[in-house]
């Protein structure tokens, strides 16, 4: 289990559309653990996968941890079944919108089609707190935050805060050039993966084209492509890099 690096507003990554994992194995298994860590190490009560940088229908939830007593929730490709008429306003804040908070309207009462750690169907009728909260995460799996429910005047206010408030503000100013990469071995994909978590502009990845390997019939992907591939960012695998 790691501690990961949570993404904040304004990053181009937190509005996309995450999506729907096919089976729930190892891979998954980890993400959430992990997911769980930096939600915790952060002091929240939920967190999408897409806040740390993987667009994939994934939430880690825990609304009681703060009394005492943890209780993790794992949700997997949820759907919301059926929605209450009745609205309920709570006093929201994101680990993607750090320091910041509002009241936001949603419905009182939903169901919530998913499946759980284990990658079992669930049902789960939430109310209240619990309510609001996985409505908020899943807003996230279709890049929308809970500052886009407020006033255009209220939100710039807060992109501004934001922005003078975070360390790595020049990013958002090199984010304004696009960047094209080129590379196959494993020590690059540390370097893509900082860039694209850092929310710069990936305009395209060159990468060497899949290679039989040395016994066999296997195909081998480069590195590269492969993670290319998971994160849906385009690449192109030219004969020659040169
Ligand atoms: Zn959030």
């Amino acid at each position: 289990m790691s501690v990961k690096t949570i993404i904040t507003e304004p990053n181009k990554i937190l509005r996309q559309i995450s999506k729907p994992v096919n089976i729930v194995g190892k891979d998954e298994q980890s993400l959430m653990d992990d997911m769980l860590e930096t939600m915790y190490a952060a002091d929240g009560i939920g967190l999408a996968a897409i806040q740390i940088g993987i667009p994939k229908r994934i939430i880690v939830m825990d609304i009681s941890w703060t009394k005492g007593e943890k209780k993790p929730m794992y949700f997997v490709n949820p759907v919301i079944k059926n929605k209450d008429n009745d609205k309920s306003i709570y006093e929201e804040g994101c680990l993607s919108v750090p320091n910041q908070f509002a009241e936001i309207e949603r419905p009182k009462n939903c169901e919530v089609e998913y499946l759980n750690y284990k990658g079992e169907k669930k049902l789960l009728k939430a109310e209240g707190l619990l309510a609001t909260c996985i409505q908020h995460e899943m807003d996230h799996l279709e890049g929308i935050l809970f500052i886009d429910y407020l006033s255009k005047l209220k939100k710039s206010m807060i992109i501004k805060k934001l922005l003078k408030n975070r360390p790595d503000r020049i990013v958002v100013w090199l984010m304004l050039k696009k960047i094209i990469f080129m590379g196959t071995p494993y020590f690059a994909v540390p370097i893509l993966k900082s860039l694209y978590q850092n929310g710069y502009n990936i305009s395209a990845v060159y990468t060497q084209p899949p290679q039989k390997s040395n016994r066999g019939q296997k195909i081998n992907k480069s590195p590269i492509q492969g993670f290319s591939e998971t994160l849906n960012i385009e690449f192109r695998t030219p004969s020659s890099l040169k």
